[in-house]
């Protein structure tokens, strides 16, 4: 099967104008080129790119939708915020499937193909029914003093926790991950020297709060997760992405209560933020940091290139001009995505 498109981006996001993907029969992409005949599926005036990346996300708290009265602390902070308090009920009385129903499906319609999902409660329920609408999910179950069975574990903070405990997670769970210096009191608490020591995290979200040196001190191939709008209104300050790109952050949405988890909305405020803090990122690496990143991070939504799965995004593109990277981050919404590419087979989107 071959897709042809007004531009493909290739790769680690190269532009290809009139480009065409060959995949073969168990929907592995075995040619990325220029088109230059033959048979092929034209999917028009579009860019056919990977599928979003939402990199961290804690999808049952949309049961506290809006909620914004009280301090972050008491709000989402374990074991006696009200988002803990809620969510345990309804996991209690069977009502999260539902919800998370809900979320999935509209977190689908925004083009995400991936998401890296911080679940309170109920991680399995998590993973099967986002698998349900075509969102592969890679999920975190909190762990709260006790040994989840489940392979991957988060602690809301590492400094909610003795040293040893933390040090008896990475030994037992496959993918380990903890929110790190979200606010100044958690980074003031050694949080990071934690998440990186004791915890030896895989999955380091937020970094608001670091200095130079502690950047310099976190190794390569750990996943960096930031959230620019979800810093905005909790903590009034944005982690330094500028000073962070070593490392190839990952873009995500954080609580679903707070902010609708949609990337393109993400992008576009990092894009304007990054633009008034001088901090001057291209949109190649906003749009990486929500696709290819993650990718080679976690193995989380795949490049188009050849030996992997084609997992597309075809995306309307009805007057781009020659910036096609700018155009998809400044001004592309979920309105656009038009369908998406899975292997051989095309899937009309919906809105
Ligand atoms: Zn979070």
């Amino acid at each position: 099967m071959r897709f042809k498109a007004r531009y493909v981006l290739a790769g680690e996001l190269e532009v290809v104008e009139n480009g065409v993907v060959e995949v073969d029969d168990s929907g592995v992409v075995v040619g990325v080129g220029k088109y230059t005949g033959g048979v092929a599926a034209d999917l028009g005036n579009v860019v056919l790119m990977p599928q979003l990346v939402n990199a961290h996300v804690h999808v049952l708290d949309a049961a506290i939708i809006d909620r914004d009265d009280l301090y972050i602390d008491d709000l989402v902070g374990w074991p006696h915020g009200v988002k803990y308090h809620v969510v345990k009920g309804l996991v209690r009385r069977g009502r999260h499937v539902p919800l998370l129903k809900k979320v999935a499906q509209r977190m689908r319609s925004y083009g995400v193909g991936c998401a890296v999902i911080y679940a309170e409660y109920a991680a399995r329920d998590v993973e099967e029914v986002f698998r349900q609408y075509g969102i592969e999910a890679v999920v975190f179950q909190e762990a709260h003093g006790d040994f989840p069975n489940y392979p991957n574990v988060q602690v809301a903070s590492p400094l909610d926790h003795p040293v040893e405990y933390l040090k008896e997670l990475r030994r037992r769970y496959r993918l380990v991950s903890t929110h790190v210096s979200e606010t100044s009191d958690c980074h003031e608490g050694g949080d990071l020297e934690l998440a990186l020591k004791a915890l030896d995290a895989d999955v380091l979200v937020h970094l608001v709060h670091v200095t130079e040196e502690e950047i310099a001190q976190i190794p390569p191939h750990k996943a960096v997760v930031v959230n620019p709008r979800a810093n905005a209104y909790f903590v009034g300050r944005i982690a330094p992405v500028h000073k962070l790109l070593h490392l190839k952050p990952l873009l995500g949405t954080d609580n679903v209560f707070m902010n609708e988890p949609d990337p393109w909305a993400e992008m576009k405020f990092l894009h304007a933020y990054s633009s008034a803090a001088g901090w001057a990122l291209g949109e190649r690496e906003i749009l990486s940091m929500a696709t290819v990143w993650a990718w080679e991070k976690l193995r989380c939504s795949p490049p188009i290139e050849p030996g992997k799965p084609l997992r597309g995004l075809a995306v309307a593109a009805p007057y781009t001009g020659n910036k096609v990277l700018k155009f998809l981050v400044k001004r592309t919404s979920h309105r656009d995505v038009i369908a998406f590419i899975e292997g051989g087979r095309l899937l009309q989107a919906w809105h």
